[in-house]
């Protein structure tokens, strides 16, 4: 099954000054995606939150695949890049709740147990830690010790807000250690597998996949 790339037309070089461009991880978490087509279709998901949304490429391509009848959210730190995900959206004929937050927090505890797809392509490039923390386009990027230290924080909660049948697809780069990110997931009862990878320039980039099940 193939699923058509959302519309960015309304976006323009302005808009990616300070929002997230879509780039070769964001179409890798939509290869990954649409390979799972049929996986997130049978689980019939009622909640999908996208964390980081950017542009908003990825949740309206999850919307696409899924259809209307789920809800869908997107946060982000950046309120130009909320603003952007809610045009993507509407450009694209569906509907997307965007909260500007960190991380997930303007929204716990109201959805813990009820996320059935959690998705996050997360600053993952190695930075001094002093980078991190930014609400503006740095935030795309930088990730500190490792890349890892914005993902890792996101990742105590990840259980308690998946529901029973959830998952949740992350991309990380070589430098994150993947096979590290797995293993702290599933010390709290997920189970990890690499989806899928890409080398990209010198990106060596994997799409992390977490069950419950
Ligand atoms: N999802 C988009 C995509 O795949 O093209 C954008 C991905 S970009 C690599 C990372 C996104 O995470 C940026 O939009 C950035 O503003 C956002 N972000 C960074 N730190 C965040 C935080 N603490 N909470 C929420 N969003 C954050």
């Amino acid at each position: 099954m193939s699923f058509l790339t959302p519309s960015f037309l309304h976006l323009n070089q302005e808009d990616y000054q300070h929002v997230y461009e879509p780039a070769e991880d964001t179409f890798l978490m939509m290869d990954a995606l649409e390979k799972d087509a049929d996986f997130l279709r049978a689980r019939r998901p009622l909640l999908c939150v996208e964390v980081g949304s950017g542009s908003g490429a990825l949740i309206t391509f999850l919307a696409s695949i899924i259809g209307s009848l789920t809800h869908y959210i997107a946060t982000d730190i950046n309120p130009m890049a909320a603003q952007c995900t809610s045009q993507t959206a509407k450009q694209n004929g569906v509907k997307v709740s965007c909260v500007v937050t960190d991380l997930v927090e303007g929204l716990i505890p109201n959805i813990f147990g009820k996320v059935d797809v959690l998705i996050f392509n997360p600053p993952y490039v190695v930075t001094a830690s002093d980078e991190v923390g930014s609400h503006s386009i740095e935030a795309s990027w930088a990730g500190g010790d490792r890349g890892r230290e914005v993902m890792d924080r996101l990742f105590p909660f990840v259980s308690t807000l998946l529901s029973n049948t959830g998952c949740f697809y992350l991309v990380t780069v070589a430098e994150n250690k993947p096979d590290e990110v797995i293993s702290m997931l599933e010390s709290q009862g997920l189970c990890g597998e690499v989806l899928m990878k890409r080398k990209a320039g010198r990106e060596r980039l994997s799409i992390l996949k977490f069950t419950k099940d």
